[in-house]
């Protein structure tokens, strides 16, 4: 659906926004690119949508080079490319029902076809009892969701979400995670989440894409990365979250182990405990959900028994020391 080929993007200065961006995302995939601030990240948003044109190589969306698309196909390309925003990108004087409207009207949209269309999408997202009101009178959660109505107005194939929760609490993150993911699942719509929070990628994405001073330095299944980050960058990104923090005053043999799928319900460690007489310690830990998933990540201070035999049991389930 999407593809990125050699992608360049210098504006000047010293080193490039975005330099060697190689990238795929499948049709109806929710594909994560995330990075700090700095990283590339609006660029490449800007560059999908047509706002920008790369310095080299191509952006293709659906098998079309983008940069050669003149400004009656951009608009066209634009209507195919819904985007949200971290701040939601309303029009305060107008009400919720007229936000939603908005494009619409400026695709020169009948009267009959607005009234038929925006109580559907405002049902669509939660909001069917907000139409009058205006945004100053919602909270952030629900601006998002009346951003999310407006975006599918054109009944877009590809959701371009620029650090949508951002400005979020994490429940109201999760409830507009939540609800992206059941347009991905309803719709059939490719979803790019463009994040500085590893949080938001955990939550919903398949795959995921880490940026960092406009380069890839990693990607692949959010359990790959996420679980088994190879970049300093990436693992610099998982640990902003508090996990694996030093451990206060333990000074035996510590391990971690990380668990997924099926093998998160495995009770590994009492049967580790039972047959080699060592009893462990959680030090850290968190067991949680992935998209495709549950994942446990432990770390482990091991007391007493046969502690070799514990240590070589627990590698067999790919625990490192
Ligand atoms: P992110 O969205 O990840 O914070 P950006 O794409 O905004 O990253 O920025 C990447 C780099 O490109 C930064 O070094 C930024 O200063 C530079 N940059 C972004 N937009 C422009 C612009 N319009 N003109 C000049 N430099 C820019």
């Amino acid at each position: 659906m999407i593809r990125l080929e050699g992608v360049h993007k210098a504006y000047g200065g010293t080193h490039a926004a975005l330099a060697d961006v190689d990238l795929e995302i499948g049709r109806g995939e929710v594909f994560g690119i995330i990075g700090r601030s700095g990283a590339g990240k609006s660029t490449l948003v800007r560059l999908l949508n047509g706002l920008e044109r790369p310095s080299a190589g191509r952006v293709l969306v659906d098998g079309i080079d983008v940069a050669v698309l003149g400004p009656p196909q951009l608009r066209s390309l634009r209507r195919r490319v819904g985007m949200i925003f971290q701040n939601f990108g309303l029009l305060s004087s107008r009400t919720v029902a007229d936000n939603v409207a908005l494009p619409l009207r400026i695709a020169g949209a009948s009267a009959s076809e607005i009234a038929a269309k925006v109580p559907a999408l405002l049902e669509r997202v939660g909001l069917a009892e907000h139409g009058d009101k205006y945004p100053a009178q919602l909270s952030g959660g629900q601006k998002q969701r009346v951003g999310i109505a407006r975006a599918l107005t054109t009944d877009p194939d590809i959701l371009l979400c620029d650090e949508a929760t951002s400005a979020l609490d994490p429940e109201t993150t999760r409830s507009v995670l939540a609800l992206i993911a059941d347009l991905n699942r309803e719709l059939g719509l490719t979803i790019v989440l463009i994040t500085h929070e590893m949080e938001v990628v955990r939550q919903v994405c398949d795959r995921v894409l880490v940026l960092h001073s406009g380069r890839v330095v990693e990607t692949g299944s959010v359990a790959d990365v996420f679980l088994h980050p190879q970049a300093a960058e990436t693992r610099a990104l998982i640990d902003e979250d508090g996990e694996h923090e030093a451990p206060i005053g333990f000074d035996g043999p510590i391990v971690r182990l990380t668990l997924h799928g099926q093998s998160v319900l495995d009770p590994v460690l009492t049967r580790i405990a039972r047959e080699t007489g060592t009893d462990f310690i959680i030090l850290d830990g968190r067991i949680g959900r992935l998209k495709h998933g549950s994942f446990g990540r432990l770390t482990l201070g091991l007391l007493g028994g046969d502690t070799a035999a514990a240590i070589a049991a627990l590698r067999n389930h790919g625990a490192v020391e």
